[in-house]
């Protein structure tokens, strides 16, 4: 018996088959959960029902996270649908292009708060929507992505580094606020995984290569591990854990010098 049996899981960030929403969807879906996702806009939605119906899962509609009434919508389909929820991936960010490069201290006030606002605040909005439905399940987990930017300056990750740092401290709060009624956040910090997002970074091949050298494991991330971690943060395994950011990054965080 999977690890996630009889449980059902809403995952927010799946654009693609590279996308790390999509490893941890696959690894939910073999451990026996239900999952429903999500498209942002019409050449994603083609993208995601292909992979949507490979593990049975509905595609319950768009959701741009800086729209309120999409937010409502998509929860409101979750009760319809099922009742209730058990577990939340919130595997979403985005900084301009040209923010990702160069100098950290020539974002503008407006690509700032948009990066805070798709990247940290949705977390919070999509964690409040959750709250009713996990509640009537006796409780529920939400995992998010994020990246060890967040804590340590990486050349060109910049502004998504600040938006990272609030996500990971939206997680304590939020995992404060929630745990009185069993409700578990976490953050999982992957290592570098070529993706969408990913490619807006310039240089992303040195954050990459550096993992590959100087990790304790000496190779990149497979998707698939991020896929594993969050499936044990979602599922009852971690059942003491919340609050947490946990890294898969192939040791590479606890490495000086
Ligand atoms: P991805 O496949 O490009 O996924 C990013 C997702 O965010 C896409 O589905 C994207 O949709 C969505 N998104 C952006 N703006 C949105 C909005 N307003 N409303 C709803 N969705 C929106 O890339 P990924 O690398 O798997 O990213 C997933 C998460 O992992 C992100 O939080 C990322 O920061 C984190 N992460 C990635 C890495 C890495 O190296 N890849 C490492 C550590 C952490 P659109 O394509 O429509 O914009």
């Amino acid at each position: 018996m999977g690890i996630a049996e009889g449980k059902r899981a809403l995952i927010v960030g799946v654009a693609n088959d590279k996308s790390l929403a999509w490893a941890i969807a696959q690894e939910l879906h073999t451990q026996g959960a239900e999952i429903a996702l999500t498209y942002q806009g019409e050449i994603l939605e083609k993208r995601v029902r292909p992979l949507a119906e490979s593990i049975g899962a509905p595609v319950i509609g768009e959701l741009d996270v800086t729209k309120d009434d999409q937010i409502a919508a998509v929860f409101a389909k979750i009760k319809e649908l099922w009742g209730g929820l058990d577990m939340m991936v919130h595997a979403i960010a985005f900084a301009d292009r040209e923010d990702l490069r160069d100098r950290f201290l020539n974002v503008n006030r407006a690509n700032f708060a948009r990066a805070m606002d798709i990247s940290a605040y949705s977390l919070v909005a999509m964690a409040r929507a959750a709250e009713p439905l996990m509640e009537s399940r006796g409780g529920g987990s939400i995992v998010t992505l994020t990246y060890i930017g967040a804590v340590r300056a990486i050349p060109n990750y910049n502004v998504m580094g600040v938006a990272k740092a609030a996500l990971e401290a939206c997680v304590r709060y939020l995992a404060l606020d929630l745990g009185s009624k069993n409700i578990r956040v976490n953050a999982l910090s992957a290592a570098p995984a070529r993706t969408l997002a990913s490619s807006a970074i310039r240089d992303y091949h040195t954050m990459s290569h550096e993992v590959e050298e100087r990790s304790p494991l000496k190779r990149a991330m497979r998707p698939e591990e991020a896929g594993k971690m969050a499936s044990v943060l979602l599922s009852d395994l971690s059942s003491g854990v919340t609050g947490q950011t946990v890294y898969v990054d192939m040791g590479f965080s606890i490495v000086g010098g």
